[in-house]
């Protein structure tokens, strides 16, 4: 298999660290570049406790492209930042492997639009977990026979957007199959604001956030006399590194912009 060339942005962070391990411990993925926005000239061996690579670290994404040549931009950082580094590096030909999540509808369709221009692949994964994409298609088949659905992610309490990218997902993938109803009673009063969560076409979208917890979501459906739950959980962030690597080998193949790990696995 012929070696691909990666640059990983946020790489002190909690999933930027454990995909800069993904990369050094798999024969045919290479570490060229690191961006982060506080150690910009340095070598990552010189960052406290990432790695011992003596790859170098640049501190924007425009001096990093302009330097390094690379296949495969793995963004995890925030989503104002992830969205400028998705767009400059489909703007240089590298393809873009995205896990930040927050990303507007508004950004998917211009990412989209400037794959076709660039004819550039690009893997966009709110959830890179292979369970929780299963959780989601469970759930889209779930809706085609269960109208009512209330969908509850917990994450830690660093998590910066709510609802989270996977909750978003599994609504949009249900609101493909399920027939539209707004639920619970039609004069319901919320007696403190938010209690009812969220509102996406009508499903309820509830965001817990609790030091302790990782990434977790619930989808509870029901109907007469019946309940159904499918619930996933992330213990630690390495559940989500196999599909980062799955991305990178994909993106590789691709010209077009994917959204959803769901749509490159059988
Ligand atoms: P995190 O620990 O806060 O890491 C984010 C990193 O981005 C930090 O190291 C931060 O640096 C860095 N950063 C901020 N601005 C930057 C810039 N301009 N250039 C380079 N780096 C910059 O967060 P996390 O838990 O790893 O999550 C990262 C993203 O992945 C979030 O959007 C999260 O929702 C998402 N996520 C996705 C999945 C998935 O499966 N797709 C799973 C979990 C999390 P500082 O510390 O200096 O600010």
């Amino acid at each position: 298999m012929e070696t691909t060339k990666i640059i990983i942005a946020g790489p002190r962070g909690r999933m930027g660290s454990e995909a800069v391990k993904l990369v050094e411990r798999t024969e045919h993925f290479e570490l060229v570049a690191v961006i982060d926005h506080k150690h910009g000239g340095k070598r990552l061996n010189e960052v406290e406790g990432v790695s011992t690579l003596p790859v170098p670290v640049f501190a924007n994404i425009n001096d990093c492209l302009s330097e390094i040549k690379a296949d495969v931009l793995i963004d995890l950082t925030t989503p104002e930042v992830g969205m400028h580094h998705t767009k400059t590096a489909l703007e240089f030909g590298v393809r873009p492997v995205v896990g930040t999540t927050g990303f507007t509808n508004e950004n998917l369709a211009e990412l989209e639009e400037l794959c076709q221009q660039k004819e550039t692949g690009c893997i966009i994964a709110p959830n890179f977990a292979l369970g929780a994409v299963l959780m989601m298609k469970f759930s889209q088949m779930a809706g085609r026979y269960f109208q009512d659905v209330e969908i509850i992610e917990l994450h830690h309490d660093k998590k910066l957007d709510a609802p989270s990218g996977t909750a978003v997902k599994t609504a949009e993938m249900i609101a493909e199959v399920r027939q539209e109803k707004s639920q619970g009673h039609p004069d319901e009063k919320e007696t403190l604001p938010g209690a009812r969560g969220a509102d996406f076409s009508g499903m309820h979208i509830h965001s817990v956030r609790l030091p302790g917890l990782i990434a977790h979501q619930q989808v509870m459906f029901g109907a007469e006399g019946q309940t159904l739950t499918i619930r996933h959980d992330s213990f630690d962030r390495f559940s989500f590194m196999s599909g980062v690597k799955l991305a990178v080998d994909t993106v590789m193949n691709l010209n077009t912009l994917v959204y959803g790990l769901e749509n490159i696995i059988e």
